[in-house]
């Protein structure tokens, strides 16, 4: 424990990994930032299979894997399995292991089974994983040679595996692959083009949807689609907003087409939605009076909605461990609109393109921890001794058995809770473990 200990107070002191813009040149203080590269305790790629498989309706997730990825994904979406699924693990077993059969051949004999099946299923998505047989197979070689098989699937492939992918990056790495095939295609739009990139709720799109047309911007699309013959297509003409702060490679991959990244904050709460909306608007020059007129009544639902919440969280000191890469939007919501003082915000990659915008509106004194290394994240923890902590299941029944308050982080991936009507609902999220707290209270006479 001492040399734990030792190492944490080097770190605090240590000087800054980066000094955030707001800061540089101006008399506060630098903000602290550590950057660890040690066991980090967060779900893989594959996780996102959980949320994802809902969006694209013809779509079908195959899981090329193990026992263990099919366990992970049967009890994370333990749910669902009693409705006809949309992905499945092809599971590779010893004789596979042992490399005694022919991989491809397995493959495609599961894939042909599983079509034969569901010809409902319009594009089969195969995944990776982390056996070591799995990541000696080409999955986008294989889904090449599936494609010239099958006439009426498209096939697209990417990797969840755990060594390579965090839970949101298999997102990030299935959205890539879903472009992938408009490379060197130039597409041309008549009109302008938006494109929101990052899944979020059917309903949530509709009342972006909705808002977007009152503004005038008719030509707006998502991507993910909410089905496989209707992914949009990006030209130089594209503008894209990103609605999920984990997509670098699919931001990427959308510049290399052509299109324009419009720099915003996240549509989390009233602000953040706001100021989302408001980068769009300035982007394609609709008039400032016309935007106010159009978004003053979700703001005021929005702001009575957080209203109720506040109570119960305004002061309250909260820390994030890494998990799914919105950590920097949920303390900058937590901070700014709901009063809360954030000690850490950890997450397992940090864009600074993306979500530098989001630390900035942080206090000085939050540090911002990029990576993990858990056992010195806990000691900062239990020092710090905050009165909610956000972390993931394996970290969480530990922690509230030495009596620490805890949130599954995983809940604001599952969660709609992006725009102005589920601000109320992302406030709600960190009240909950507050008010249960409260309520199991045990009087002493
Ligand atoms: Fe485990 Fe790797 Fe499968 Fe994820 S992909 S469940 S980390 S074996």
């Amino acid at each position: 424990m001492t040399s734990l200990l030792r190492d944490r107070e080097r770190q605090f002191d240590a000087p800054p990994v980066n000094a955030s813009p707001v800061d540089a040149g101006c008399s506060k203080p630098p903000r602290t930032e550590i950057r660890e590269r040690g066991q980090h305790e967060v779900f893989c790629g594959l996780t996102s299979i959980i949320w994802m498989h809902r969006k694209m309706q013809d779509a079908f997730f195959l899981i090329v894997g193990s026992r263990t990825c099919a366990h992970l994904m049967q009890s994370a979406a333990g749910v669902m399995i009693f409705s006809e699924p949309r992905f499945a693990t092809a599971i590779i077993d010893e004789r596979d292991l042992a490399g005694m059969a022919d991989m491809y051949e397995e493959l495609d004999g599961v894939v042909e089974r599983l079509l034969s099946r569901r010809p409902d299923i319009k594009m089969l998505v195969l995944v990776g994983s982390c056996p070591s047989e799995v990541i000696k197979l080409d999955l986008p070689r294989a889904a090449g040679r599936l494609n010239h098989m099958l006439e009426e699937t498209r096939v697209v492939a990417y990797s969840g595996s755990g060594i390579e992918t965090t839970f949101t990056q298999g997102e990030d790495n299935f959205l890539t692959a879903l472009l992938e095939e408009q490379r060197g295609q130039t597409i041309e739009t008549a009109t302008p083009r938006l494109v929101i990139a990052g899944c979020m709720a059917d309903i949530v799109e509709d009342q972006f949807t909705r808002i977007f047309k009152a503004l005038g911007l008719s030509d707006v699309a998502f991507l993910p689609s909410r089905s496989s013959d209707t992914i949009p297509r990006i030209g130089p003409n594209t503008a894209f907003l990103l609605a999920q702060p984990y997509l670098t490679e699919t931001a990427k991959m959308l510049e290399k087409l052509g299109a324009t990244r419009i720099a915003a904050p996240f549509p989390l709460g009233e602000q953040g939605t706001t100021d989302w909306l408001r980068a769009a608007v300035r982007h394609f020059g609709i008039d400032e009076d016309k935007f106010e007129a159009v978004v003053q009544p979700g703001r005021e639902r929005a702001q009575r909605a957080l209203d109720l919440y506040r109570p119960q969280l305004a002061g309250k000191r909260l820390f994030f461990f890494p998990d799914s890469q919105m950590e920097p939007s949920l303390a900058r919501f937590m901070a700014n609109e709901m009063g809360c003082d954030v000690v850490e915000v950890g997450t397992p990659y940090l864009n600074r393109h993306f979500s530098g915008p989001e630390l900035d509106q942080l206090p000085v004194h939050t540090h911002v921890a990029e990576g993990q290394d858990v056992e010195k994240q806990l000691d900062r923890c239990r020092d710090a001794q905050p009165d909610l902590t956000i972390c993931g299941l394996g970290l969480a029944n530990p922690l509230e058995a030495e009596g620490l308050m805890t949130k599954w982080s995983i809940e604001f991936a599952f969660t709609p809770i992006h725009g102005y009507e589920q601000a109320g609902d992302l406030a709600e999220l960190f009240a909950r473990p507050v008010n249960r707290r409260d309520r199991l209270k045990v009087e002493v006479a």
